[in-house]
């Protein structure tokens, strides 16, 4: 489970501004608006850290994320409510959960349990994440293995499939039985603030945003990264999504409904302005990756030998192959879906991809 795309952007980025220096060290916090702490979580995984924002909200907080499962993200936790921790008076009010993935939502569980409050999230957040923590202590599904068995895996990789399915309930406390469910375009009251609430897909199913006009703030979850281009894959259990269609609508949405002034507080990387360009910048690298695949497969080809044409760097590691299937087939099925490619199966059942040259004339008159 990663938030990190195996996808890198080729072209120049552009400059954003960071204007709220270093980040603060696991147990302390920073004041990056009126009422609003910055925190930030170790992760064990190659992206080391993640964000999280604690909101004034009457005489206690509202917390938006959480942190992976770890004994070092409770005793930073423990840190922030000690009695002179940053947040040692009035303890939560409530838990904002952005989306399901075990970084956010890790420790939700813990801490609705620990000051007896609710987890807001939307339902699809919820009930997803809550699928994925039963399925811990289960074996590998056979669809699983046939999903990755048509991609083109080998049996070395698909054992590793095996052998690391069901980690997500490890890096999750088990989730309140019940939550309070929050919707796109719902305004929420948070102390002094009103936030209102902003859904993206394409990451994670149903995941939420939040925008403040009066502090011109926009808390992005991993909807919008600074310097990460944030996974879009699609998983075994739906094998014909198409994700990467709502990941690139996502993008348009909150150009136009957030302005550029903002300052955008992520859940990796720092806080920083410069949205707009952000959004058009990630955009871009899509299609341009989708041009580049298109042209590819005037010979037919499997999942795994798109890799070159779309990642910048080799996939040379379990967990890097299943992260870079799950993105490949992000992008060949969003042309799958248009029609601008089609997949065959072969009597193996392995899946060859093909373009169609059904705009050929208008290509070459261009
Ligand atoms: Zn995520």
């Amino acid at each position: 489970m990663s938030d990190e795309s195996a996808v890198s952007l080729r072209q120049p980025r552009p400059a954003l501004e960071y204007p709220c220096g270093e980040p603060p060290a696991p147990g302390s916090a920073t004041e990056v608006a009126p009422g609003v702490l910055w925190l930030r979580m170790p992760l064990p995984f190659t992206l080391d850290h993640i964000n999280l924002w604690a909101l004034r909200d009457g005489k206690g907080w509202t917390i938006v994320d959480t942190g992976v499962q770890s004994n070092d993200t409770t005793s930073a936790w423990r840190s922030l409510f000690a009695a002179n921790g940053a947040l040692g008076q009035g303890g939560l009010e409530r838990v904002v959960v952005t989306h399901m993935h075990p970084d956010h939502v890790g420790m939700a569980g813990w801490l609705t349990r620990k000051f007896d409050c609710r987890l807001w999230m939307t339902r699809l957040e919820y009930l997803n994440c809550r699928v994925l923590v039963a399925d811990t202590g289960r074996e590998a599904p056979e669809d699983g293995v046939r999903f990755y068995r048509q991609a083109g895996w080998d049996d070395d990789a698909i054992e590793y499939y095996r052998v690391r399915f069901g980690n997500f309930g490890r890096m999750t406390h088990a989730l309140p039985e019940s939550f309070r469910r929050i919707r796109d375009g719902e305004r929420l009251q948070i102390g002094d603030h009103e936030w209102q609430v902003l859904v993206g897909t394409g990451h994670s199913p149903e995941h939420a945003c939040l925008y403040c006009v009066e502090l011109k703030l926009l808390i992005s979850g991993d909807q919008v990264l600074p310097r990460i281009s944030s996974n879009v894959s699609v998983f075994p259990t739906e094998p014909d999504a198409d994700p990467l269609h709502g990941w690139l609508r996502s993008l348009e949405r909150i150009e136009a409904a957030v302005p550029d002034d903002v300052l955008v507080l992520p859940a990796h990387n720092e806080p920083f302005r410069g949205l707009h360009a952000r959004l058009r910048y990630l955009a871009q690298g899509h299609r341009t990756s989708l041009a580049r695949l298109r042209r590819s497969l005037e010979t037919p080809k499997r999942v795994v030998d798109v890799f070159g044409t779309l990642f910048g760097r080799p996939i040379d590691h379990p967990h890097l192959l299943s992260l870079a299937t799950g993105e490949s087939l992000a992008h060949l099925n969003y042309l799958v879906h248009r029609r601008d490619a089609v997949a065959t199966r072969d009597g193996d059942g392995v899946l060859w991809y093909e373009r169609v040259n059904r705009d050929l004339a208008a290509e070459v008159g261009a």
